[in-house]
């Protein structure tokens, strides 16, 4: 047995898999238990017919802090799985047929901005991004990389009244107006606020650096392999660090006693002496109904979880093409006509009467420009929670999205082969209120005020992944993992 004592880590996302990474490279004896038969988890992959495609994330931030991950346990990143930016990040269009690229370095951005919205307007914005930088240097290291089990984390007078003074607790929407004037350069500054499960009128300015870390840090892709060929890479590296992986098989419960984790018990009944657990799936799930009969024993409950307020959900339609649409961007976001109107649906239940469409267009999936590609639609709905009838509901929105996809001029795709996931699907894949975005960054549901990343009154069981702080995406849930190992590396040293 290693020094430390045996760890499990429960879910082979991308949160289980930096925590098992960070632990193995340390030396720790660590098993991965991942109920599925791969990892990924929302990071999945999915075939139809000879077409490959990614089932989740597509638009990869923050590249070093996957880079860092690998480095903690012992590999290079570019050896593993070598990258490339994007040029665009985006393609933006907007209702009124113009269309913005999202393009690197302030230089030509401010052109791309002078060419669609003025000189002003450029001149706005290079101001504009300074802030962003301005903001993501304030919040960086003081709150989204730091630990948040413990309240003195929040306690930073410093870095708060400088987020303050930044306009971090304005609303997003709101610090956005003060700094820009049109409309459409608006938009491309505060859709990220969904990315949180929020409209940009109720998400806090501090999450405009999710516009910091695509519009100015970069969206990046695999060279090969797509999106899942990330948490692939991880797996393998964390298995050639020492990880042992048991794919799927269930963790049923996490035994205790008195003094603190003592085994993962699985669903085959098998027993896995543990001396820390890292619990790196859906929390509301793992807490169970009252009663303790979910995976996490009573004494786990955290007061932060009881009443979980859940991101909004997505459509997303894959189809799978003969021929990639020549110059099609690798990521285009259609937006819609509507805008207030859009959010507002989303936060009473009910779709989006214009939604604003991700398309992603992968290249790389055949030779080249004209070769087969996937075409990945996603649309924001609700969760659901809202009480629809999918059965009726996702038939119309795919009618509806298909006719939206014709004018925008995509063709007819009606008979194109295709594959959908909406709510009740995610809900089927295991993710709560059918969502895959897990609970949204209201301030009640932020920082300290998400769940624990650890249990206070269980020694020895944390948490890592999108459930808890920093929150939902990769880079957020990288650091999360390195968090959770982090406490445990230093618990045992
Ligand atoms: C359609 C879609 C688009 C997205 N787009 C982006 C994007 O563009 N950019 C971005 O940054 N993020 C994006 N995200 C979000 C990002 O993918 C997630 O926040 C992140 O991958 C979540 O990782 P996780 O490890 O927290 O959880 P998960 O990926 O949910 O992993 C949890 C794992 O635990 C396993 N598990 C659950 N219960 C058990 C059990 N009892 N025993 C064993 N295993 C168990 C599950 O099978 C799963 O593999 C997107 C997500 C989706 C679905």
């Amino acid at each position: 047995m290693s020094a430390g004592g045996p760890i499990v880590v429960v879910g082979a996302g991308l949160g289980g898999l930096a925590a098992a990474m960070r632990l193995a490279g340390a030396g720790r004896e660590v098993t991965v238990v991942e109920a599925a038969d791969v990892p990924g988890g929302c990071c999945g992959t999915a075939t139809l017919g000879s077409h490959r495609f990614d089932t989740g994330p597509s638009v990869l931030t923050m590249p070093g802090v996957l880079a860092d991950t690998f480095a903690a346990a012992g590999q290079d990143l570019e050896r593993w799985l070598p990258l490339r930016r994007l040029d665009p990040y985006y393609r933006l269009t907007f209702h009124d047929g113009s269309r913005l690229d999202v393009v690197a370095g302030a230089d030509a951005m401010a052109e791309q901005v002078r060419a669609l919205c003025g000189p002003a307007e450029a001149r706005r914005y290079l101001r504009f991004r300074r802030l962003l930088g301005e903001l993501f240097e304030a919040e960086w290291s003081a709150f989204i990389d730091r630990d948040m089990t413990r309240l003195r984390a929040l306690a930073r007078p410093y870095a708060l009244a400088r987020l303050a003074a930044l306009g971090g607790f304005r609303r997003l929407d709101g610090l956005v107006r003060r700094h820009l004037t049109d409309e459409r350069l608006i938009r491309a500054h505060t859709f990220q606020a969904l990315y949180v499960g929020l409209s940009p009128r109720r998400a806090l300015g501090v999450y405009a650096v999710i516009a910091h870390m695509d519009t100015v840090g970069g969206v990046y892709f695999p060279r090969e392999g797509g999106m899942h060929a990330v948490p692939r890479a991880m797996a393998a590296a964390a298995e050639k660090a020492g990880a042992i992986f048991r794919y799927g098989v269930r963790a049923g419960r996490i035994e205790t006693d008195g003094a603190g984790v003592v085994a993962v018990r699985l669903d085959t009944g098998e027993r896995l002496a543990a001396r820390h657990a890292v619990v790196a799936c859906d929390l509301v799930r793992a807490h169970g109904r009252r009663g303790g009969d979910g995976l996490l024993p009573e004494e786990a409950a955290d007061w932060r979880l009881r009443r979980p307020r859940f991101s909004p959900s997505c459509l997303v339609a894959h189809f799978a093409l003969d021929h990639r649409p020549e110059g099609q961007a690798h990521h285009t976001l259609h937006f819609g006509r509507e805008w207030e109107a859009t959010f507002a649906a989303l936060e009473a239940g009910r779709p989006q009467p214009d939604p604003s469409l991700l398309v992603t267009c992968p290249d790389g999936h055949g030779p080249g420009e004209g070769g087969p590609a996937v075409l990945s639609v996603l649309e924001p709905t609700p969760n659901t929670r809202c009480g629809a009838d999918w059965t009726t509901l996702t038939p119309r929105l795919v009618d509806r999205m298909l006719e939206r996809l014709a004018a925008l001029g995509y063709g007819d795709l009606s008979g194109v082969p295709r594959m959908v996931f909406d709510p009740p699907a995610w809900r089927r894949r295991g993710h709560s209120a059918g969502t895959p975005f897990a609970l949204d960054a209201r301030f009640t549901q932020t920082a300290w005020f998400r769940p624990s990343g650890a249990a206070r009154r269980v020694p020895g069981l944390h948490f890592a992944g999108m459930y808890t702080a920093p929150g939902v995406g990769v880079p957020p849930v990288l650091i999360s993992g390195r968090l959770a190992a982090e406490r445990i590396l230093e618990s045992t040293p």
